[in-house]
């Protein structure tokens, strides 16, 4: 008999950029887009230009203090935010920065696990008006010790790795390595393949059907979980 499934309540990630083109089709593609299609996460996108007034739609300004670029201003994003309306669960609120709390596996899962709605607010140019993170209460992530031009990539990562602790987004569920942040060396056919003349074979214990074997070689190649 077919198990019972259980009606999950979809994970909600919502993503505040200025550039929402950039952010739709990877969410919409592949595993993600499979799971949005399953009802397994939401995601959507919200961009704080839709809520300035002026005829320019202006989201950023000069910072104060001098220096150079400029500075995504606090109302249009906290207006962004506030559209999202009352949180129906709880409701996690993230803003992209490169000085944040640097992102992990071990922090992916906990996000999986503690929020039903996440918010990841995507900075651009100099970054956000400091008074976002004050009257939103949010915490600053960090995708790893390198600037990029916008929070949009790492924004996108953070998805992509919370998504994968989700239960049912990946296809079978023992992909989802508990044991290995990252998964062993990998082949698939041919078994000999062959380039420039060279011949490249796949080791053989994957050949040999001893799964017990494969395994312990799999423990060994894997990084480890910390
Ligand atoms: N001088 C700024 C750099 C801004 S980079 C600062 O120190 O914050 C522009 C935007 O890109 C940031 O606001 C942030 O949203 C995003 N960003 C850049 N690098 C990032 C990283 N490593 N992790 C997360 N977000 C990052």
């Amino acid at each position: 008999m077919k198990a019972k499934t259980q009606k999950l309540k979809a994970k909600s990630f919502s993503i505040i950029t200025l550039f929402p083109d950039l952010v739709a089709p990877y969410a919409s593609s592949s595993i993600l887009g499979r799971a949005q299609q399953k009802k397994l996460i939401t995601v959507k996108t919200v961009n704080p230009r839709d809520f300035t007034k002026d005829k320019h739609n202006t989201a950023d300004d000069r910072p104060y203090g001098g220096g150079p670029g400029m500075v995504l201003k606090a109302e249009p994003i906290l207006k962004a935010v506030d559209s999202l309306g009352k949180a129906k669960g709880k409701r996690g609120i993230f803003i992209m920065s490169p000085r944040g709390k640097q992102f992990d596996d071990a922090e992916a899962r906990k996000l999986a696990k503690s929020f039903d709605e996440i918010v990841l607010i995507c900075g651009r140019y100099e970054g956000i008006d400091a008074r976002v993170k004050k009257i939103l209460k949010s915490k600053d992530i960090s995708v790893g010790p390198y600037v990029l031009t916008g929070g949009e990539l790492p924004a996108l990562s953070i998805l992509d790795a919370v998504a994968r602790h989700i239960p049912g987004v990946l296809g079978d569920a023992n992909s989802l390595e508990h044991t290995r942040t990252a998964a062993e060396d990998t082949y698939t056919r041919p078994e000999v393949f062959t380039y420039k003349k060279k011949k490249y074979t796949v080791p053989p214990i994957l050949l040999s059907g001893h799964h017990a074997a494969v395994e312990s070689w799999r423990g060994k190649t894997g990084i480890k979980k910390k």
